[in-house]
């Protein structure tokens, strides 16, 4: 079996390290434009707030440990066209500039995504820049040291994200989104109200409802919204990511916006060819429904589920929650499932819980208040989503809450659900259960 896998980041360097793993005799070879592999990009804003020392850690991978596997790794070769009735792709050598064609029998598209470039004037503007591969972690970690006044464009959790670690490091921080609110796809009002709270207590500027029109300017950049000017020495650019799937486009079944649309054994239309990661859609299993996630966490599951299933269908996946979470100063901010927001949009009948509470008791020497949501369906009783927030590290509840959502539990299971109890740690009741109760008590009423 002769296996080409297309870009090797997260989604390729699983696939690649399954399909090795059980299919030692495959014949396996892996092309990708950049000169690495595996590279965290989460680590971008922890290096840029000095969380992390060295960025040489956020590889997990190289390409030495592929060849090792047995991979025949071709770095700085870009795959120009896929022929998918002969089975053939055309490759060029990067460094050469040499074209050649190269034979598979079945083809893994794990190549992943690139920022949305906004139709905006002058976004060529050499202070505009994008956070998403090593390449750009470079340039932003060069340029951000001697650039006092950054603007981040897009408030989703890069471009939060990125507006802390600045701020933290005096840079004079404008965080800009179209949406009126920050973190909106995330998080329902109550949460981003406080958010906001955050950020003005840390002095960055928010400009919420506004779209940057034009960039311009030489050594001072200008970002025209239409209503005023925005002045900033640079600007980051973070307003989504979109599949890099061009070279199937009218060849296999894919979104909108172009992530391949695959079957739960990760085989696109075309049954000898596999999507995983950035480049495919995700099924959502609060909606039911596919969807565009790009997250590191389903790039990997979907990457092994291609290893597993690369020569005949063997193991379904069981689609996401979409979970994530992210730190801000010293808060967690988590979140699982649907936001209320996200079930109107869907047009799902969606009801919420909102409940603040200590996690554990008054009587131990400290304590943090814990804000969470409910998200459930009123009529079937079964929960959608849920987000918390906490100085507390509550990331885990988020973990806890994900898996009801799988097993499609309802508010009934959460409220009387075991969970320990030992006041270092909790109340008899933990907050999850305490949110299961508070949404029953609500649909009593
Ligand atoms: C700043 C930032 C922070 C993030 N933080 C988190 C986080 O905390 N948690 C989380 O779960 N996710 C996070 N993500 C998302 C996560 O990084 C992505 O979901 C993940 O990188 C997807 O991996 P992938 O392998 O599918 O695609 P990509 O990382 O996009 O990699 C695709 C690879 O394919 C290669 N390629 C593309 N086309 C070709 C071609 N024609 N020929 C050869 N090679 C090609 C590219 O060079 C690239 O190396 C973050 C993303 C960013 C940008």
């Amino acid at each position: 079996m002769k296996v080409i896998v297309i870009g090797c980041t997260h989604a390729g360097t699983f696939a690649v390290k399954q399909i090795l793993k059980e299919h030692p005799d495959a014949e396996v070879t892996v092309y990708e434009r950049n000169d690495n592999i595996s590279f965290l990009s989460c680590g971008i804003a922890l290096y840029l707030d000095g969380k992390v020392k060295d960025p040489q850690g956020l590889f997990y991978s190289n390409p030495k440990e592929l060849s090792d596997l047995g991979a025949n790794v071709k770095m700085l070769h870009s795959v120009k066209s896929v022929d998918t009735d002969a089975k053939t792709i055309e490759v060029e050598n990067l460094d050469s500039h040499d074209v050649f064609t190269d034979k598979y029998d079945k083809l893994v598209m794990t190549t992943g995504s690139r920022p949305v470039l906004p139709p905006i004037e002058g976004r060529d503007n050499k202070n505009v820049f994008f956070c998403k591969n090593w390449h750009d972690a470079q340039i932003l970690f060069e340029k951000a040291k001697d650039h006092k006044r950054i603007a981040v464009v897009g408030a989703g959790y890069i471009g939060a994200e990125l507006a802390e670690a600045f701020s933290n490091h005096g840079h004079e921080t404008t965080l800009i989104n179209s949406d009126s609110h920050v973190l909106s796809k995330y998080f329902d009002k109550k949460f981003t109200d406080k958010i906001e709270e955050l950020y003005a207590d840390h002095n960055v500027k928010l400009e919420l409802g506004v779209r940057v029109q034009k960039f311009s300017g030489d050594d001072e950049l200008t970002l025209s919204t239409g209503d005023h000017d925005i002045k900033a020495d640079m600007a980051i650019l973070c307003v989504g990511f979109q599949p890099n799937t061009e070279l199937l486009t009218g060849k296999v079944d894919m979104m909108d916006n172009g992530a391949i649309i695959t079957n739960e054994y990760m085989q696109s239309s075309n049954p000898d060819i596999f999507a995983a990661g950035d480049s495919a859609a995700v099924h959502f299993n609060p909606s039911e429904t596919n969807e565009y996630i790009p997250l590191a966490t389903n790039a990997v599951r979907q990457g092994i589920l291609v290893g597993q299933n690369i020569e005949k269908p063997t193991t379904k996946y069981m689609g996401t929650q979409s979970s994530s979470g992210l730190q801000l100063y010293d808060y967690a901010l988590v979140s699982t499932g649907m936001t209320v927001g996200m079930a109107e949009r869907k047009g799902m009948k969606a009801s919420s819980v909102v409940v603040e509470d200590n996690y554990r008791p008054e009587f131990m020497p400290t304590t943090e208040k814990v804000l969470m949501e409910l998200v459930y369906d009123p009529s079937t009783r079964r929960i959608l989503g849920g987000s918390l927030m906490s100085r507390y590290d509550i990331s885990q509840s988020a973990n806890t809450l994900s898996v009801l959502i799988q097993n499609k539990n309802t508010i009934d299971d959460l409220a009387m659900v075991d969970m320990l109890f030992q006041p270092n740690f909790d109340r008899p009741f933990h907050y999850l259960n305490i949110l299961g109760q508070a949404a029953q008590a609500q649909e009593e009423k």
